[in-house]
């Protein structure tokens, strides 16, 4: 167990979280390696009556692993993954990335969803459900999982999973971090890889509206096995990007296709036949694959997210505009396919209400300074105001910043969030884990 406190000369590098927007100094980060530090953090924190944040990969956007003042219990050190070939699961320490995550199951042609992001934990990620490329074919990170231990307010440690606290078990498919500190979990994986057929594609700006339309109409028939995004940016000064294309505004798609490469090029054809000037799509590694979105990290980050049963013209049309307005070169605007079984039967055995939305649009503010995340964060919200009357109004709580209790309440629905308020009276009554998408205790049974 290493404690790292201000002063200490990893304080700094510790204390950062991806998002440079949060910048916050608590007063001791407990960097546990096991279940017993992390019960003797707990106490070290009630002792001296300080907040609790739990950090894992650190990627909350609103910054809710860590605070100012209080104590951060750092999963990091948990590392451990174990693969049993013959089961086809995984077991992890609750610090793994899902680089790592990726690159170990790999090794045996193994894979379930996982993050857009290689630098995400595996540990935030899937408390909050956990959406990733391969959902329409395997479900969400949290529908994978088989069990989790954890370490509860009271430093009691916890198994969950369908034999044992079945109800603490369907809390964590979604109610992130409120419960307890999980320190490992164990997943049910499938058989991919290691070579897919994935990668990106990218066309000028120009054709903004008509691609989103015919992006809409192929992935309406496209099976489950088909996972994309497309992705309005700027483009990047790349080799692969045409000069002519470098800074202006540009439409991506990232496919990938889980299963059989060779099935993976039929399904990729559609989108080739809209003529990219830019076509990476072909035989690849799935964890190489994994990592080519990552975003940069040191810079200051404004998300949102809104869901839609149906994309209409009209809709497209409030993306394209949003699109034309991105704040600086970072910055981009996602719509991404759902269904299949994102909606499936597994999705009734989650509190999360929202999994039969058709599309998400996905507004990622990202800026170098400050200043410009403000005007990130502006755009975000004029974004949402414009979408609101073609959205769900559903949410899902990794998609979004601290957007506030009625958010929180709105992923799960009345009937869900009591459900889930009821778990959290049994396992963290005086609400220890507040510094999260908050659940609050009930307060009668
Ligand atoms: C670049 C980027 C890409 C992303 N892409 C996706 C995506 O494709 N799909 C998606 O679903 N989400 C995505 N997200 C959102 C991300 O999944 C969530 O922010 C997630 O909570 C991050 O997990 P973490 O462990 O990295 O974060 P942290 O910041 O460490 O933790 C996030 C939350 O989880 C809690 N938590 C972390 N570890 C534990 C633990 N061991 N026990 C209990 N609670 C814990 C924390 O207290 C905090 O509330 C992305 C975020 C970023 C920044």
């Amino acid at each position: 167990m290493k404690w790292v406190r201000p002063g200490h000369p990893e304080y700094d590098e510790t204390r950062k979280l991806f998002n440079a927007m949060i910048d916050r100094h608590p007063a001791v980060i407990a960097q546990c390696g096991d279940p017993a530090g992390v019960a003797e953090a707990l106490a070290y924190a009630r002792t001296h009556g300080l907040d609790v944040a739990v950090r894992a990969g650190g990627h909350s956007v609103a910054g809710m692993s860590t605070n100012e003042g209080g104590l951060v219990v750092d999963v990091r050190p948990m590392k451990s993954i174990t693969v049993d070939r013959d089961r086809q699961t995984v077991t992890v320490g609750a610090g793994v990335t899902w680089g790592e995550f990726d690159r170990a199951t790999q090794e045996y042609g193994l894979a379930m969803t996982g993050g857009r992001a290689s630098t995400t934990g595996v540990a935030g990620f899937t408390l909050g459900g956990g959406s990733g490329w391969l959902e329409r074919a395997y479900g969400f990170a949290c529908d994978n999982m088989l069990a989790v231990n954890l370490v509860t307010a009271a430093g009691e440690r916890v198994t969950a999973s369908a034999q044992e606290n079945p109800e603490l078990f369907w809390a964590l498919h979604g109610g992130g971090g409120n419960f307890g500190v999980a320190t490992d979990f164990t997943f049910r994986l499938h058989k991919l890889g290691p070579q897919v057929q994935a990668g990106l594609m990218l066309w000028p700006g120009a054709g903004a509206a008509d691609l989103a339309r015919s992006y809409r109409e192929i992935m309406l028939t496209a099976p489950d096995a088909v996972g994309t995004a497309l992705i309005y940016l700027t483009a990047p000064p790349e080799p692969f990007v045409p000069v002519e294309l470098v800074g202006q505004l540009a439409v991506g798609l990232a496919f990938v296709h889980a299963g059989d490469p060779a099935d993976g090029a039929e399904h990729a054809a559609p989108f080739r036949a809209l003529g990219p000037a830019v076509d990476l799509v072909g035989e690849m590694n799935y964890a190489d694959f994994q990592c080519m979105v990552d975003a940069p990290p040191d810079l200051y980050n404004y998300w949102s997210a809104d869901y839609h049963d149906e994309l209409t013209d009209d809709a497209v049309d409030v993306i394209v505009d949003s699109a034309k307005n991105l704040p600086g070169p970072h910055s981009q605007q996602l719509l991404v396919r759902w269904g299949g079984a994102v909606a499936g039967p597994a999705a009734a055995e989650t509190p999360l209400t929202n999994r039969g939305a058709g599309w998400v649009s996905h507004p990622v503010g990202l800026e170098e300074t400050r200043e410009g995340g403000q005007q990130a964060k502006a755009w975000v919200k004029r974004f949402r105001g414009d979408i609101a009357p073609h959205a769900t109004g559903g949410v899902w709580l990794n998609f979004v910043g601290d957007e506030g209790q009625d958010r929180v309440r709105a992923a799960f629905g009345e009937e869900n969030y009591s459900r889930l308020a009821q778990v959290k009276r049994e396992f963290d009554p005086e609400n220890v884990f507040r510094g999260n998408q908050n659940i609050h205790p009930a307060v009668t049974v």
